[in-house]
Order: structure tokens, then sequence, then C-alpha cells
């Protein structure tokens, strides 16, 4: 099939508008089949340095096209990726293993990212204001920064990729992305719909290749003035930590431990569907992932009976065949961490109610499968209820009351997203005001963030910026305050008040 979708079998670096080979190069492989589906190339500093240079020399042009000429191709790029929709779905499930119809999902979010971002061409508001002077006028006004390094994850090879790059380039910033090594395919595309777009050259250049080699040159590299990461807590610290000692700007979105909090009022039937698409979902593989589920002791049993149940109708397996609910995880690397945590529990002493093994009989065996797994009776502090799995498991914690599912939701070291399934309406406002993550959800899972929202989350998984939302334009521009005085003598600010 992948020879229907991709043209080529090797993928090439993209620089200054040209496809460049690189000898160097690994294979990908579809982790529902082990099957390779296409060479990536293994880039050095060198394609770093070509790609920097062209970038800033066509930003220096791209910063010129009034803002919404840049977004009219912001326009046809979401007009291409809406055209091919499927195709570009089913090379996202080859090659990242998620179900199609989440990876349709993923695309669409491509999409409304493209026209949201294709909007702002037309506002990128900054303020007027008052001056304290007579004869004087005060405005600010946002910059684009210059050249842009986007380094992105394979969960969501696509969705992550535009909501960073759209804004950058609509604010009339270059990019030099680098996307995992695990699912390249998604850059190879979008570069040809940018291409087909008529984006100018250089304005968008990829560079394949490891982390430690070609993401840490753009961290490192004096022309790219922006780092954008999606990723996890560990490379995220070392990012910041090296961008720091350059006073190079940077944002961060990294993991999530998030919680549905189930108190004694809920509708549990709606619960349980809400946790099974949030815990089970992309194999459990999002960033917003459900891992925890506090729930209140006077329906505990009832819930966990209710979950057995909704977990025994998920089918497993190929995420392009019919009715496949949850698909592989993305390698054997996954499947060890998964496999480790497992054991985790049992020693820390949860109860193992279902799943918790590897499953390599039949078909299987050719892919990464890990069945669902439900943990019981376990407690806040224990590591699986601290520590991000990144895998199809899930871990009940019973609490007495309210302020105690507030309190275990908060004792984690990240911050990206919480639910709440209730109907009391002062429990929805407290738990409003006192999750403390980026993003709280009322009666629904933990994941489906909308694009015009801001994306991201506090204390560990990030860094005060976020991805999404008029916000992410923040992150891609410099804000510059401009006095004109038309007075014609100078005025000095809080000296002349008279
Ligand atoms: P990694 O941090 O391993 O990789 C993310 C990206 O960073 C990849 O492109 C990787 O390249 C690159 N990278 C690795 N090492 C370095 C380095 N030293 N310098 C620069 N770049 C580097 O994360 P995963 O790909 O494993 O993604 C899973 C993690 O991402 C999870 O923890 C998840 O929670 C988090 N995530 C967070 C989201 C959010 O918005 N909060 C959304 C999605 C995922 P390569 O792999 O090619 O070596």
């Amino acid at each position: 099939m992948v020879k229907d979708l991709l043209n080529v079998d090797k993928l090439k670096n993209y620089i200054d508008g040209e496809w460049h080979e690189v000898e160097k190069s690994t294979g990908v492989v579809n982790p529902a089949t082990g099957e390779k589906i296409v060479d990536v190339p293994l880039s050095d500093k060198g394609a770093v340095d070509q790609a920097a240079a062209a970038a800033k020399r066509a930003q220096k042009e791209w910063a010129l096209v009034p803002a919404p000429q840049r977004a009219e191709i912001l326009y046809e790029v979401g007009n291409i990726m809406k055209e091919r929709k499927e195709e570009i779905a089913k090379l996202l499930t080859l090659e990242n293993g998620k179900v199609l119809e989440e990876a349709m999902g993923e695309v669409q979010e491509g999409i409304d990212m493209a026209f949201y971002m294709a909007g702002e061409g037309r506002r990128l508001f900054g303020q007027t204001t008052p001056a304290e002077l007579q004869n004087k006028f005060a405005m600010s006004v946002r910059e684009p920064i210059g050249v842009v390094g986007i380094i992105t994850p394979w969960n969501f090879p696509i969705a992550i990729a535009t909501w960073k790059s759209f804004p950058a380039i609509v604010a009339g910033n270059a990019v030099v992305w680098k996307p995992a090594t695990e699912t390249p395919i998604m850059a190879h595309k979008m570069i040809e719909i940018f291409e087909e777009a008529g984006l100018p050259k250089g304005v968008m250049n990829v560079v394949y290749g490891s982390g430690s080699s070609v993401g840490d040159a753009m961290v490192h590299h004096d022309d790219i003035q922006v780092i954008s990461f999606t990723g996890s807590n560990e490379v995220g610290r070392s990012i910041a930590r090296d961008c720091g000692s350059q006073l190079k700007k940077y944002s961060l979105e990294m993991g999530g431990k998030n919680a549905v909090i189930v108190m004694e009022d809920a509708d549990l039937d709606l619960a349980v569907e809400g946790i099974i698409w949030s815990a089970f979902g992309t194999s459990g593989q999002r960033c917003t992932a459900c891992s925890r589920v506090i729930v209140h002791e006077d329906v505990k049993e009832e819930l966990e009976e209710k979950i057995l149940k909704g977990m025994k109708q998920l089918s497993i397996g190929n995420g392009l065949d019919e009715g496949v609910r949850v698909g592989p995880v993305i390698n054997e690397a996954g499947m060890e961490k998964i496999q480790k945590y497992i054991e985790i529990g049992k020693e820390e002493g949860a109860k193992l109610l279902a799943g918790g093994h590897v499953m390599d009989e039949g078909d299987y065996s050719k892919g990464h499968y890990f069945a669902p797994t439900l943990f019981t009776d376990a407690t806040g502090d224990m590591r699986i209820a601290q520590e991000e799995i990144f895998g199809p498991v899930l871990a009940l914690i019973p609490v007495s009351s309210f302020d105690e599912a507030i309190e275990i939701n908060n004792s984690v070291s990240y911050g990206l997203s919480s639910s709440i399934f209730t109907q009391d309406v002062n429990k929805v406002f407290k738990a409003k005001r006192d999750l403390d993550t980026g993003i709280v959800y009322v009666n629904a899972g933990t994941t489906g963030a909308e694009i015009h929202l801001p994306f991201g989350g506090s204390k560990g998984t990030g860094n005060g910026h976020r991805d999404s939302g008029i916000q992410a334009l923040d992150v891609f521009t410099e804000w510059k305050a401009v006095y004109v005085d038309f007075s014609g003598k100078l005025q000095r600010a809080q000296i002349d008040t008279e």
C-alpha cells in the first residue's frame, strides 16, 4: 500500500526548495506489521548548516510579503490537505500505527490549523495605546523573529508540525524542521503540499536525522533563533539548558500524567466512554492520555466493572483494518517501557485486573501489540500513578472526597490535562479553579483539544508557552513598541509632564 501512496522508497532532505539525497539512512518500520516501509536519511550537522543558511536568506524576503498574502498560501495548504486527507491519513497509520479514524482526525487538526492561522494573516493584531504626551502616538506590533527550529515527536507527526509551522510561517519566519525519525513520511507529504501551494523556496526546510545529531545541531545553531519542541521531559530539559545558556527563545511541550476524576454523582456510563477513549486511543501514546482514574469509593466497584466490560469490547489490531479501536505501540523500546511499568505496578501492590502483557500470538507477533491494562487499588504516590508510561495502562485510585481527588490529581510533576465527571455545578467550578493543568475537561475525557484554544500545560509539562490558539503566535513573534512624536520638538517621556 505504501508504494501506491508514496512515490519514493527513500526520503530526502528538503533544503532551499530542492530535494537532497543523504548517503546514510535507516529503515522506517510499520509498527503494525514489522515491515520496512521507507528509508529515512540520517543527516549530520552540515545539512543543518545548509538549511539554516537557506532559511536565513529566504526569511528576509518572506518577512516583506504582506501577511494577508502569506496567509493565502496557508489557505491553499489547507485546501490541498482537505483533498488528500484520506491518503495522508493512511500514510500516517502506516508509519505511526494509530487507527485510521484517529489518523483522519489528526489530519483534520492540521487542516483546521491551516485555515485558522491563515485568518491570522489579516489580524496579527498589535495594540494602539494612548501616549503620555501631547502630539505623540504609541503602538505595539508583532515582528517575525527570523529562523525557527521545529523539533517534533512521532505520536502526532502531522498535527504538532502544523501547530508550530503554520503560525511561524504566517508571522513571517522561515523554518527548519526536524521530524521524529520513526515518522518521517508526514514531513515529506507536508513539503509536497507546501510546494504545490506555492511557498517560496527556503521558507520551509526539512532535515531528517537523529535528535542527538540534527536536533542538537539546530539547538546550538547561531542562525536559528527559536526552538519549538514537543517531546519527552528529558530532552526538553536539555534543550532548555542549552537554549538558556545561549539566550535563545524556546518553547517546550512535554509529557503528561493526566487523570479523570469520577465523583459519586457522575453519569458512570458516560465516564466509562470518556475513560476508555482517553486511556486506550492511540494505544495510550498521547501526551493527553488518561492514565489515572481517581474515583470516589462509593462508585469504585461499579466503575471498575463497567470499565472492564468496555475494555472487552476493544478490538486490537492493524489500524487500517475496519473495526479496530486500538493499534500497536510505536516500537520495541516503547513495549519494554510499558512492560517495566507493569512489573513496577505489581511490586508496588496495585491489583492487576486486566491486560498487563505483550500480545504476540498469530498476526500480533509481527507488530508491537500490548494488551490494554487496568490496575486498581493504586495510591497516588505509586510510580505507576506518578510517571508517564506512554502506553495503554490505566490505574484506578480510590478516594473518599472531592478535596482528596483534587489533591491527588495535582500531586504529579506534570500539568497537562485533567477531567472531572460530576453533575454538581459547585464541584465543576471548584475543579475548574483548583485543577492545576493547562487543560480541564468537564464530563469528557482528557483528550480532544480544539485548535483555536491554547494547548499546553503547567509545571513539568512545559515552560509557559502554548501551541495552537493565538497564543502560539507569541512563540514566533517579537513585540515591538513604536512611538511616533508629531509635536515637532523633543518631548521627554516621564520628564515633560507639565
Ligand atoms: P523524544 O523527546 O525522544 O523525541 C522528540 C523529538 O526530539 C524527536 O524528533 C527526537 O528525534 C528529538 N530529539 C531527541 N533527542 C534530542 C536532542 N538531544 N536534541 C534535540 N532533539 C532531540 O520524545 P518522543 O518522540 O519519544 O515522544 C514522546 C514524548 O513526547 C512523550 O513524553 C510525550 O508525552 C511527549 N509529547 C508531548 C506533547 C505535548 O504537547 N505536551 C505532545 C506529544 C508528545 P529522534 O526521535 O529522531 O531521535
